[in-house]
């Protein structure tokens, strides 16, 4: 049962390189990194969870990000990873891997390889069940995935073009989730990233312009992992899901209407709503306002009580982008 001093918010802060149009611009390098945990930017110290300068590799990312949560999820827990931060600051670059590198880096992989390779050569038999077996543990695994995005408040499977507009519903247990979403099975790491390419793919066909589109959508990829122990019969499923949010960048009142002032009235409106769900989960409040929105409802179980929550904010390290770097930063103190 969900154990309330078992709920874990961690909150890391990742600055990328300066990219060649602020070097050719001649801005600044701002940030100045204290240890492992304190980011200084003019002259004010924001601490998080850990704290990644630019030149740390993805490999240093996703084992402090990802590798508990993991073993958590193989265990039965269920866990949220977000990307948070403007346009151009990092999110995809950090979260696209993940996945595959989530089941690289797990037991997952031991058995998938160890079964895949030795005990089912060629899993395709396997479709009905898409089971992994163990013999020692008599383990059964399965692996499914969902991927889609929220559009204006709108559901979009990105595994299946033609539902453009899912809802969210309730099962019997009261726990949300996105009714007639594609659930892929998937029986290698390989089969993850064609799951995920497929996905991008999909995105772009339906707009005309991918970096407007994605820097104002959230993607949410959701890894289901189901286990049964043949001989005690004991059932564990657990889930994560990896948010890649639409861009924190305020978009400027002054010329904004009609379709792009919506967006970003939306796009504000989601992304407060997740921001005041965390902080009062950090708090511990009792009221959790899960319902605002249609993401924190869709993350209901996974945030907060029985679940495992990292959040990864994506900063650049130029002075052009210091406002916006440092509200950025301000939203991951408000989750600490
Ligand atoms: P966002 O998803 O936040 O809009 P991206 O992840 O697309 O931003 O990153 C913008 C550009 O910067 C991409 O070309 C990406 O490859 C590059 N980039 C981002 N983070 C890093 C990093 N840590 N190291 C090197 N290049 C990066
Ligand atoms: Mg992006």
């Amino acid at each position: 049962m969900a154990d309330p001093a078992e709920c874990t918010i961690k909150v890391m802060c990742r600055f990328r390189p300066l990219n060649s149009s602020e070097v050719t611009r001649g801005d600044r390098y701002i940030p100045k990194f204290q240890g492992e945990d304190t980011v200084v930017i003019g002259g004010k110290p924001y601490m998080f969870d850990r704290v990644f300068q630019s030149n740390t590799t993805q490999e240093q990312v996703y084992n402090a990000c990802a590798q508990k949560i993991v073993k958590d999820v193989l265990e039965g827990y269920n866990g949220t990873i977000f990307a948070y931060g403007q346009t151009s600051s990092g999110k995809t670059h950090t979260m696209e891997r993940f996945p595959l590198y989530l089941l690289i880096n797990s037991t997952l992989l031991f058995f998938l390889s160890f079964f895949v390779s030795s005990m089912f050569p060629g899993c395709k038999q396997h479709k009905p069940t898409h089971a992994f077996c163990s013999p020692p543990s008599r383990l059964l695994f399965c692996l499914q995935v969902s991927y889609f995005e929220i559009y204006l408040d709108k559901i979009r499977d990105l595994l299946d073009v033609s539902k453009t507009n899912l809802s969210v519903h309730e099962d019997k247990n009261r726990v949300p989730y996105v009714k007639g979403c594609t659930e892929r099975f998937v029986c290698s790491p390989e089969e993850v990233m064609d799951t995920i390419d497929e996905g991008k793919s999909n995105r772009h066909v339906a707009v005309t312009n991918m970096n407007e589109h994605s820097s104002r959508s959230h993607s949410i990829f959701l890894i289901n992992v189901k286990q049964e122990n043949t001989q005690t019969e004991q059932k564990l499923s657990g889930k994560l899901y990896l948010v890649d949010l639409a861009g924190s960048e305020k978009v400027s009142k002054t010329g904004a209407e009609g379709a792009v002032l919506d967006e970003a009235k939306n796009i504000n409106k989601s992304l407060s709503s997740l921001g005041n769900v965390i902080s009062a989960l950090a708090e511990g409040t009792a009221y959790i306002p899960y319902r605002d929105s249609k993401m924190t409802r869709i993350l209901q179980d996974s945030l907060g009580g029985n679940c495992r929550t990292t959040i990864v904010i994506c900063c650049s390290p130029s002075s052009f982008n210091e406002a916006e770097t440092k509200s950025t930063l301000m939203f991951g103190q408000r989750a600490k």
